[in-house]
């Protein structure tokens, strides 16, 4: 059995923009699936599912970034594997085309997160994909930085050994102060995974989920259901304010998401699924 889920952020999606949400959650969950379905591993599919949301422009991650107050992009990804608890995060990464790959190369070297020069330093180490930083700017961005929006996009893998992977990529916030950090690339803030358990990957405002170590407490309620335990983290953030979305696996490969915010594009899909399941907020019938 192998079960995937995908997000491409909380936030809003205007009308003219549902058809490109909802088709890229597909595309990347049709790159993990894949994967999948050949008996391939958790974090090779959470890796290329988040790969095809990062060269996605509708997506704030990798290509078509939002811009931080200098006007530029500075990106976080994380990959954390729930069999040995492996975590590779990179941070505050500037031009690379893929930081979702940058923080696989990560997943089993000493430190779990660098920052910066250091991360780019890494990437350019590990012979991955670079490019002039300007690169990354998309015209979707710069028409969306106007309108201040942001997201996270994310995905959690349950592959046929048993093993779960997460992976969250992100530009940040539009406008933000230049080094800020979220709480995407911060385990048990915008993600985690145990195999014991189950994974959890989060969009949204990163300094309220930070503050109140989402993930952590999602994985501390699992044994009430992934729905309700998403539920309620999601209700403890609001008592601090802030908007967040979250997808969940469970160690059965049972999948959950709910939020907040007013929209919030995911894609999942099971080994005993014939179709991909599609929605751009929960009170959606699918089509
Ligand atoms: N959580 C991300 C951050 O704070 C942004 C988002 O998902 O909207 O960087």
């Amino acid at each position: 059995m192998w079960s995937l889920i995908v997000h491409g952020g909380a936030k809003e999606i205007s009308p003219e923009e549902e058809e490109a949400n909802r088709s890229g959650c597909i595309n990347a969950l049709e790159a993990g699936r894949t994967i999948l379905a050949s008996g391939g591993t958790a974090v090779d599919a959470v890796e290329a599912a988040v790969r095809v949301l990062e060269s996605d422009p509708t997506f704030n991650a990798g290509y078509g970034s939002a811009l931080n107050g200098d006007g530029e992009i500075e990106m976080c990804a994380s990959l954390m594997e729930g069999k040995n608890v492996n975590v590779g995060a990179v941070t505050v990464i500037k031009g690379v085309w893929h930081p979702i790959s940058v923080a696989k190369a990560m997943l089993f070297e000493e430190p779990i997160l660098l920052a910066s020069g250091g991360a780019r330093r890494f990437a350019q180490q590990k012979q991955m994909e670079l490019c002039d930083p300007a690169d990354l700017v998309s015209p979707e961005q710069l028409e969306r930085s106007r309108t201040g929006k942001h997201d996270t996009v994310g995905c959690i893998a349950f592959d046929q050994h048993g093993n779960l992977a997460v992976g969250t990529s992100t530009g940040g916030l539009d406008g933000s102060h230049p080094g800020r950090v979220g709480d995407s690339p911060v385990p048990g803030c915008g993600y985690y995974a145990d195999n014991h358990l189950g994974a959890v990957a989060f969009s949204g405002d990163g300094e309220h989920i930070a503050r109140k170590t989402l993930a952590a407490r999602v994985m501390h309620a699992l044994a009430d259901g992934p729905e309700q335990a998403l539920k309620a983290s999601i209700k403890e953030l609001e008592t601090i304010g802030g908007e967040a979305g979250g997808i969940v696996l469970t160690a059965a490969g049972l999948s959950g998401w709910a939020h907040n915010s007013r929209e919030f594009a995911v894609a999942f899909m099971t080994s005993d699924d014939k179709h991909a399941h599609v929605f751009l907020r929960k009170e959606d019938k699918e089509n």
